[in-house]
């Protein structure tokens, strides 16, 4: 399988180089070159397998040429057999042809680590294979920091070093971080906020000479490939769960980054039959404002009780309009240069628009209706859910086409990882999963300091590994 840059004008790569790139050398993002096709016989023989083994099914050709067979088959029986549901990614039933798809059993409860558990043994795997040796760097400000620690911290090959506004994290979040124990893991709490955490990794990837000897940053944010790669097993497994492909699904997916939904996106391109893709945003709704208005205008960030959907440009949307586009790599490079120029209002060719509109539906739920959504759900079925969640439910019900198809929400996180929304919508605290229940108590490990990138790039280069 090749990769090609979304911008057309950046060398094709192999699967194992695109887990190492990040960002094309063109701005772009790398995409497959040929989307692997099923036929609705082939996948309807899947029904009986388990999420193991259509993971398999799913990723292999993604990887195929860079990852054996059976060691992918290893690393995928080892990430999802550790996770605290045995069905991996179980549906709950909210109403008549209504579901909820759970996505939070694994290590840091959101669904970040469907994929980072995986991305952190496919990056160990193709390093030790090429002799080489990478640092990670990343800010966060809750989930994303904490799925990629804990998919890294068995890896020979990688030191991460996460960074976190100091303060600025729930304690369940923050510790959910610090508490991981591993030498080569790093959480610095930046005596700042997260822009300017953010700030200092994006200059660090701009200039990597504080890096020791060949070592180089890898980037595990949302661009990265394989990250969408193993979010499109979930789609194959709950439609086969629910009657697909013989029948048709609908999907609502919590949004920000569109990695996520693009991924479902990606499952319907391989054959799944998907009627139907909701994007659910909070308040910050630069995506549903194009979708509905066709007007693309940058916004500031705004803060909300559903802080991992809190974003103001939504990087993987590239993915989408490449194809909207029809692959024209220069004139997305035209669009995209218009787009983050942030002084212009953008708008994308009518007929593009009308083409995401055949399979994108879009709604921006506020918090106020997000709490109301929990409440309401919780009385009508005793279920909690998680704030996030709560937004693709609601966008679930005001936006669905068809009631005599399966609507199913992403689940994206559990509830307990949200205390402010939880405490706002009138309800107690739920208890942390077992594997968590002593988090409270655990040693936590941290490093305090200020937001100056000369200190923290110095604090990097000194506690990386030793070659
Ligand atoms: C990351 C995240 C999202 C948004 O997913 P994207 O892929 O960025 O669109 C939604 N909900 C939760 C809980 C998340 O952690």
């Amino acid at each position: 399988m090749k990769y090609i840059s979304t911008r057309g004008n950046a060398p094709e790569l192999a699967f194992d180089d695109v887990l190492l790139t990040g960002l094309a050398a063109d701005g772009g993002l790398y995409v497959p070159k040929e989307v692997p096709q099923f036929s609705l016989a082939e996948i309807e023989s899947w029904r009986d397998l388990s999420y193991t083994e259509l993971a398999h099914k799913v990723i292999y050709p993604f990887v195929e040429g860079c990852v054996d067979a059976e060691a992918l088959q290893g690393m995928i029986d080892d990430v999802y057999g550790a996770f605290g549901h045995k069905a991996v990614a179980p549906l709950q039933q909210l109403d008549h042809n209504e579901y909820v798809l759970e996505l939070f059993h694994g290590p840091t409860l959101a669904f970040k680590d469907f994929a980072l558990q995986l991305l952190g043994r496919l990056l160990d795997y193709v390093l030790e294979r090429r002799h080489e040796k990478v640092v990670i760097m990343g800010a966060t400000s809750g989930d994303t920091g904490s799925a990629a620690i804990e998919g890294t911290k068995a890896c020979r090959n990688v030191d991460i070093f996460i960074l976190h506004p100091y303060g600025k994290v729930s304690d369940v979040q923050r510790r959910q971080m610090t508490t991981v124990s591993g030498d080569n893991i790093h959480n610095i709490a930046i005596e700042g906020n997260f822009d300017q955490a953010q700030d200092m990794v994006k200059a660090s990837f701009g200039d990597q000479s504080f890096l020791r000897g060949e070592r180089k940053l890898v980037a595990v944010n949302s661009i990265n490939w394989a990250r969408i790669m193993s979010q499109i097993v979930y789609y194959f497994y709950s439609a086969l769960n629910l009657g697909g492909p013989l029948r048709p699904m609908a999907y609502s997916v919590p949004t920000g980054n569109f990695g996520d939904i693009f991924a479902g996106y990606m499952a319907r391109k391989m054959g799944l039959p998907i009627e139907q893709l909701i994007i659910a945003t909070n308040e910050n709704d630069v995506l549903h404002r194009l979708m509905s208005q066709n007007l693309y205008e940058v916004h500031p960030l705004k803060h909300t009780i559903t802080p991992s959907m809190d974003i103001a440009v939504s990087s993987n949307f590239e993915r989408l309009l490449f194809d909207l586009y029809d692959r024209d790599g220069a004139a997305l490079a035209d669009l995209m240069g218009r787009m983050n120029a942030k002084t212009d209002v953008v708008s994308l060719d009518e007929d593009k628009l009308a083409k995401a509109r055949e399979l994108f539906d879009s709604m921006a739920v506020n918090q106020d209706e997000t709490v109301a959504v929990m409440q309401q759900v919780f009385a009508e079925t005793g279920y909690l859910l998680d704030p996030h969640t709560a937004i693709g439910v609601k966008a679930a019900r005001e936006c669905r086409r068809n009631t005599r198809i399966p609507m199913i929400t992403l689940g994206t996180a559990h509830p307990v990882k949200f205390e402010d929304a939880v405490k706002r919508a009138g309800f107690e605290m739920p208890t942390l999963p077992h594997h968590l229940n002593d988090l409270m108590e655990r040693e936590e490990r941290l490093s305090v300091l200020p937001a100056d990138l000369k200190t923290v790039q110095a604090f990097i280069a000194s506690h990386t590994f030793k070659d």
